[in-house]
């Protein structure tokens, strides 16, 4: 049944009646799934906005000038970009 659903002109263009229960089912798993993530990426980037960018690499985690070391990774901030 994955076959059917997987393929997007069966989901965009197949009307509800011809659903199995079983492929509704599994597209309400995907979405809840999905929306999980969503959830869990949209903390972590609010987290991340209130961290301290490190002064030293100003955020980005790596310096152009001292690109011969290391790649230029950031010794302050260990190339995490924050300063905690
Ligand atoms: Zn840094």
């Amino acid at each position: 049944m994955d076959a059917r659903i997987n393929d997007p002109f069966f989901v965009l263009f197949t009307p509800d009646s011809e659903w199995t229960q079983a492929e509704r089912d599994e597209v309400a798993r995907r979405v809840a799934a999905n929306d999980a993530i969503e959830r869990t990426e949209s903390i972590e980037r609010a987290k991340q906005a209130e961290r301290p960018a490190c002064p030293r690499c100003s955020g980005r985690g790596v310096m152009d000038e001292y690109a011969h070391v290391m790649n230029g990774k950031c010794f302050l901030c260990g190339g995490s970009g924050f300063a905690d």
